[in-house]
């Protein structure tokens, strides 16, 4: 018995000690990735629930490695905030939605593009002069790029205020992502400055399965909208789901029922047959 737990111990540090030498080697390579800018965006079509139009989309960045290998921001993002290494990725993807889509948001004043912010974004603000600077060049009006502010890691909300304040002065509208998801969710609706609420895809995943959380869920529409929030729900991927939202009256939805995301020929090619412009 004692050699078999020595030898599941001895398993467990080796396991330990290969898990952070590979996170150490994806930090270093993702250092290199950001210098030379291996980052794509796709694009998920946001969806008008009451009309079925595509109003815009949510920008969501991938590394596609050299190696041809695509990694999910699930696995590098964490890892760049944790490393001070998300602002340089964020700048990035504002550049790319800029490059690939200023002709149609030039086009069609009313399609809008999310764009994900992390915490250390927020607090410094520098994104927001970068940002404004690209908009002018391009043409774009700044009320085209919404800006999804996640809960997580936040840490000074005076800081938020004073960025997201700043943002919407300068016409971007601003929306809490993942909401719910946080320990202290309604305590950022108090304090930041907000336009929209998005719905965390892991209570749309409970509407039409009972549950204590999909009895939140409407409770969490109805907070959104008697504070004048819109509403838009994340991972819609059945009818049943975007039925009851819309019933509910939510205003947008996104999720595999309506579109995967989409390298930007394909959503500019969904966005022109299903946007109303
Ligand atoms: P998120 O902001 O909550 O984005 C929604 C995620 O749900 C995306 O994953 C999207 O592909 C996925 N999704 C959308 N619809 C469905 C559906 O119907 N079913 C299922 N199962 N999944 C769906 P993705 O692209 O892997 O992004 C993961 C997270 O990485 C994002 O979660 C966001 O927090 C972060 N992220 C992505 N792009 C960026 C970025 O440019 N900057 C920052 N800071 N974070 C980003
Ligand atoms: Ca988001
Ligand atoms: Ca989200
Ligand atoms: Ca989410």
């Amino acid at each position: 018995f004692l050699a078999v737990g020595v030898a599941t111990s001895l398993l467990m540090v080796g396991l330990v000690v290969w898990l952070s030498r590979r996170r150490l080697s994806l930090l270093g390579e993702l250092a290199t990735a950001i210098r030379r800018r291996e980052f794509i965006v796709h694009y998920q079509p946001i969806i008008d629930l009451q009309t079925g139009a595509c109003v815009g989309a949510e920008a969501l960045v991938r590394w596609r490695r050299p190696n041809g290998e695509t990694v999910r921001p699930d696995i590098f993002i964490p890892l760049a905030e944790e490393n001070g290494l998300i602002e340089p990725i964020t700048h990035q993807v504002i550049e790319i939605v800029v490059a690939e889509l200023k002709d149609l948001l030039a086009a069609d004043r009313s399609a809008h593009i999310a764009v994900n912010l992390s915490a250390q974004d927020i607090q410094s603000g520098r994104f927001l002069p970068f940002m404004a600077t690209l908009l002018e060049a391009a043409g774009v009006r700044p009320d085209q790029l919404w800006l999804e502010a996640t809960e997580r890691g936040f840490i000074d909300a005076k800081l938020a205020r004073v960025t997201l304040e700043k943002a919407r002065q300068s016409g971007h509208a601003v929306a809490i992502d993942d909401f719910g998801t946080g320990y202290s969710s309604l305590q950022y609706l108090q304090d930041l400055p907000l336009d929209a609420l998005k719905i965390d895809k892991s209570f749309v995943d409970t509407i039409g399965i009972d549950s204590a959380t999909s009895t939140i869920t409407p409770h969490i529409i109805d907070i959104a909208k008697s504070l004048g929030l819109s509403v838009v729900a994340e991972g819609v991927e059945r009818q049943e789901q975007a039925d009851y939202l819309a019933q509910r009256g939510v205003h947008y939805a996104q999720g595999w029922l309506f579109s995967r995301p989409l390298p930007k020929a394909e959503f500019v090619a969904f966005y022109r047959r299903q946007s109303n412009g």
